[in-house]
């Protein structure tokens, strides 16, 4: 399958192509539901039913957890780095293979930009390679400690069983986040997709048992909220690596204190991009759009609050109102298309919902701030200017493509409005001097900060919030130790003539 230039013929095979029919994948066997129970997935530019998975009971998630934990606790607990990267590797291969097709599913379940979700697939590629040699390189370290006849080193370990629970708006690439860290560590896991978008994560499982990874080490169940709960739940569940919601990762917490289970929660943001007067202004413009307008704001990183210095606020609201308001909707499959549909219809009647609260606080957009009279669930580019900061709209993540537009005096006036949210996630800095990019680098109170750019990512690089958007970090060396516990050996080494240490 390959999308450059025809589309076109891909969209009309995909209008009678009712979508495969998928099992999940528990202790090496592809297996439906013990209920028999099925559910739909849905196209959200064709509006139309999609494929479909089984709906996982209680005792799936049961069987799925235990075949995880026996396989914790059999052989592969002593795999070798060296055979734990050569999985990943081979896996790293598979991916490639099948990009298109891993691309293509992504864009059918979620709508969002094939060139978005074709480049996410190549990073997919890339961040299994790069967790797989880790394998072999992360250690603990060796101690000196201020003690006679002691030598003493730490070891990184492997938490046990570890549940993913993904999101909709990234499916592969906020897996593999999880996946191959946890893997490389020598975890097993338990994965639970997003019911909007289980299919592509299913197509992975089915390139993971070609990767021949021993039975039990990977396992899927699919399914809505109460599948995550029971997983979420289960005794034997170590760790819980949650991408979604802030609602639904502090009601995660919660339930994993109360069995001391490890978690790490990528959650909600309202970040900031913030302007300054001396900035290149149609870079910036160029950034602001990106960050809020690409995959149709739903990313967690959006740089949601665009706060401009007042010299240059009008000038800014105006380019970014033209170019909103000139966007062009259609086929996510388009490389031509700039705003794609939302991805479910849940996700629409949030969005929209947000217009309401606008009307309800006496505030009109700028632009957009509709639905267009098309087919698809698409949301208009809106853009809102000089919002009161206590609106809702300033105040909550809306997940779609809206922008709050605010002023600021100066470089103080701009941090104390940056970091007026509850959240903490990402945030952007437009400006030609250096000194002052450091200056907002050190007082913004987030877990990015981009400058001159927006939404840049690398294996390499960890993400993850401050505040309520999170808790741990996932990617660059960091994720490794979020899937490790350390242990701390102490050796006595003292001999006959120290006469024994204690
Ligand atoms: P979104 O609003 O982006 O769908 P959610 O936080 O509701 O975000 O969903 C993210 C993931 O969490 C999905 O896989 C979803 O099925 C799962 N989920 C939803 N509710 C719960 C819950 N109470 N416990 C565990 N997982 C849940």
């Amino acid at each position: 399958m390959k999308i450059d230039g025809n589309h076109a013929e891909i969209r009309a095979a995909w209008a009678s192509d009712p979508g495969p029919v998928m099992q999940m994948f528990i202790n090496g066997e592809w297996v439906d539901s013990s209920s028999g129970a099925r559910f739909p997935c849905f196209d959200p530019y064709a509006e139309q039913a999609w494929g479909s998975v089984p709906e996982a009971t209680a005792e799936d998630v049961d069987a799925a957890v235990r075949a995880a934990h026996d396989a914790f606790d059999g052989p592969w607990r002593s795999t070798s780095p060296a055979a734990r990267f050569a999985l990943l590797r081979k896996l790293g291969q598979l991916i490639e293979e099948n990009a298109e097709l891993l691309a293509c599913t992504q864009v059918r379940e979620n709508g969002k930009g094939y060139a978005e979700m074709r480049g996410g697939v190549n990073s997919l590629a890339s961040d299994c390679h790069f967790f797989g040699a880790m394998a072999e390189t992360h250690h603990g370290y060796t101690v000196q400690p201020s003690l006679p006849h002691f030598t003493a080193y730490t070891r990184r370990e492997p938490m046990g069983v570890i549940a993913a629970i993904t999101p909709w708006n990234t499916p592969l690439g906020l897996l593999g986040w999880k996946l191959f860290p946890a893997l490389a560590a020598g975890n097993t896991i338990v994965i639970k997709p997003s019911e909007v978008t289980p299919i592509s994560t299913l197509i992975l499982g089915q390139l993971m048992d070609r990767a021949g990874f021993p039975k039990g080490v990977v396992n899927i169940v699919t399914g809505a909220g109460p599948v995550g709960q029971a997983l979420v739940a289960h005794r034997l569940v170590d760790k819980i690596a949650f991408t979604g919601s802030t609602g639904t990762g502090a009601a995660i917490g919660k339930i994993a204190a109360e069995r001391h289970a490890r978690v790490s929660l990528e959650l909600g943001g309202k970040s900031p991009n913030i302007v300054f007067d001396d900035a290149d202004l149609d870079a910036a413009l160029r950034g602001i759009v990106a960050g809020i307008f690409a995959a149709s704001g739903q990313s967690c990183n959006a740089g949601s609050r665009v706060l401009v210095q007042k010299g240059v606020f009008d000038e800014v609201v105006r380019g970014l109102v033209d170019k909103a308001a000139g966007m062009r909707f259609g086929d996510p499959l388009d490389p031509a298309t700039e705003i794609g549909p939302l991805a479910s219809k849940a996700q629409l009647a949030k969005v929209t919902s947000y217009f309401e609260v606008a009307t309800q606080e006496g505030m009109k957009p700028a632009t957009g701030g509709m639905c267009p009279n098309r087919p698809g669930l698409f949301v208009a580019p809106t853009v809102f200017a000089s919002p009161p900061l206590t609106s809702r709209l300033v105040r909550e993540e809306i997940f779609g493509p809206v922008v709050m537009v605010i002023p600021f005096e100066d470089e103080a006036d701009a941090v104390r409005i940056a970091n007026d949210t509850p959240y903490g996630l990402a945030s952007g800095v437009w400006t030609r001097d250096l000194a002052r990019a450091h200056r907002m680098i050190e007082k913004i109170r987030a877990g990015v900060v981009w400058v001159n750019t927006y939404r840049m990512g690398s294996h390499a690089m960890p993400f993850g919030g401050y505040k309520a958007s999170g808790i741990g970090r996932e990617m660059g060396i960091d994720a490794l130790d979020q899937y490790t516990e350390v242990k701390s050996v102490w050796i006595n080494t003292a001999g006959p003539a120290d006469g024994g240490a204690s």
